[in-house]
């Protein structure tokens, strides 16, 4: 088994799960959808001592994306004074920019300050793999919630983070302009559900569950797979 440690810090007033998830060994780690409050994030990484080679964003929305820039800023300003390359910030898909460009513009609907529009490093695609150390994340397309929405996948360690995919009891929102609920349900069923019943996911709000609870319990689900 490849050893592993997680930490989740809700960000925003939405309580978004950023998380973080690193190599105890090489204290080598990803920070996925750092949404908010970077100090806090900062504060965390440094309490646990973690070098941070990744940063990896599911879907566009603020409260998943819009403390990115300043956090890769400090993060950056840390790896070149130890002569070390920028941090790579990567995803979601390409089809949520319209997302990343007006996280500021969505802060200010909600009244919320300190949220930066960003534009990763590189976008991702279905299919992809990213590695840190010896853990593997998969990428899969999963659209609904967004037009751009990806999870991570890491079938070693049978962890997977899913955003605002998938919850514990519920789904995500479709309610948007954008939102498209047939095509959530059919990213459900047929890109998370197969990863098998004992497939854990930390989801972007709220405790995470395993794919087999919530096949057998999810009343969003029931009927629909
Ligand atoms: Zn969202």
């Amino acid at each position: 088994m490849i050893p592993y440690q997680t930490a989740t810090i809700p960000v925003t007033v939405f309580n978004q799960n950023c998380s973080l998830i690193w190599e105890p060994g090489s204290r080598q780690a990803a920070i996925i959808d750092p949404g908010g409050e970077p100090g806090r994030i900062i504060d965390a990484i440094n309490r646990l001592n973690l070098k941070v080679e990744l940063i990896l964003l599911t879907h566009g929305h603020l409260d998943h994306a819009g403390g990115a820039k300043a956090l890769k800023g400090v993060v950056d300003a840390a790896r070149l004074a130890a002569g070390q390359e920028p941090v790579p910030l990567l995803g979601p898909d390409v089809r949520d920019l319209f997302l990343l460009d007006t996280i500021e513009a969505q802060a200010s609907h909600f009244g919320m300050t300190g949220l930066r529009n960003v534009h990763p490093d590189r976008f991702l695609v279905e299919g992809e793999v990213i590695e840190l150390g010896q853990l593997r994340f998969e990428v899969l397309h999963t659209p609904g919630h967004t037009p751009g929405h990806v999870v991570f996948v890491e079938r070693q360690i049978r962890l997977s983070f899913v955003g605002d995919t998938l919850f514990h009891g519920g789904i995500g929102r479709t309610d948007f302009g954008y939102g498209d609920y047939d095509a959530l349900i059919t990213a459900i069923r047929d890109k998370l559900m197969p990863l098998g019943d004992d497939m854990e996911f930390v989801c972007g709000h709220g405790p995470g569950s395993t794919i087999g609870v919530e096949r057998a319990s999810n009343p969003a689900l029931q009927g629909n797979l």
